[in-house]
């Protein structure tokens, strides 16, 4: 391996170790925002399923109403029903008493009804809370971790930036531009290693030219992708 591709090929591995580090410090709060994001859902969630439960209280609520309302309105026909003067009259009120007594029959069903809804209602958003709470729990065990690691990671970043600037030295001045474009371009990806004569980033195959130039050390853009390339380990010389 030439001195060129020996450089090159640890710049490129700086390159690639920022990157990862980069990543790992984007990836930590991107994942806290992501379970903050969850806890947020699942609140609305609670909140539309605590709508919906005094919605269905006031639907309990007004059927009772309606029951007691009927139920007077009964007792109200059974004192005319004592006083009835005609048959005919008694008759009527007879029926009347009887469609209402029918009626309450069935709300009494639907408020019991209403009843076990709103039970088995509450203790799903007794779940949910708890579901909840787990969640924010999860959320918050994870941004401390992400806070703990992040100091170690910045502090990596440090000494790989320092690293980079001693490495890229290397580059020489005619070609700064250049690299400095392909690095802006393509980050860690702005060089890559020859192998079997052909570029890894794109597949193309170096010209005999430019195997000549890798060989003695030169520096060299891929013909097709411009990536800065450097002989990998066992490129076919
Ligand atoms: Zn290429």
């Amino acid at each position: 391996m030439t001195e060129t591709a020996a450089g090159l090929s640890r710049l490129h591995s700086v390159h690639r170790d920022i990157a990862r580090v980069r990543e790992a410090l984007a990836r930590g709060p991107r994942q806290v925002r992501a379970r903050r994001k969850a806890v947020q859902n699942k609140e609305a969630d609670i909140a539309a399923m605590r709508e919906k439960l005094v919605a269905l209280k006031k639907s309990g609520d007004a059927k009772n109403l309606q029951l007691r309302t009927n139920e007077e309105k009964i007792l109200g026909l059974k004192a005319k029903l004592n006083q009835a003067s005609t048959n005919e009259v008694f008759a009527a009120l007879r029926k009347e008493i009887d469609a209402d007594t029918a009626s309450n029959a069935v709300l009494e069903d639907e408020i019991l009804e209403t009843l076990d809804r709103v039970d088995a209602f509450s203790k799903e958003i007794q779940a949910a809370l708890a579901d909840r709470d787990k969640r924010s729990e999860d959320a918050d065990a994870l941004e401390k971790k992400v806070a703990e690691e992040k100091a170690g990671l910045e502090e990596d970043l440090v000494a790989l930036e320092k690293r980079l600037q001693q490495s890229e030295s290397i580059i020489p001045s005619s070609l700064q531009v250049d690299y400095r474009r392909l690095v802006e371009h393509h980050g860690a990806n702005a060089m890559a290693p020859v192998e079997d004569r052909v570029c890894t980033s794109c597949q193309t195959t170096v010209s005999p030219q430019q195997k000549v130039q890798l060989n003695m050390g030169e520096f060299v853009f891929c013909r097709s992708c411009g990536r800065l390339l450097y002989r990998g380990d066992d490129a076919g010389a």
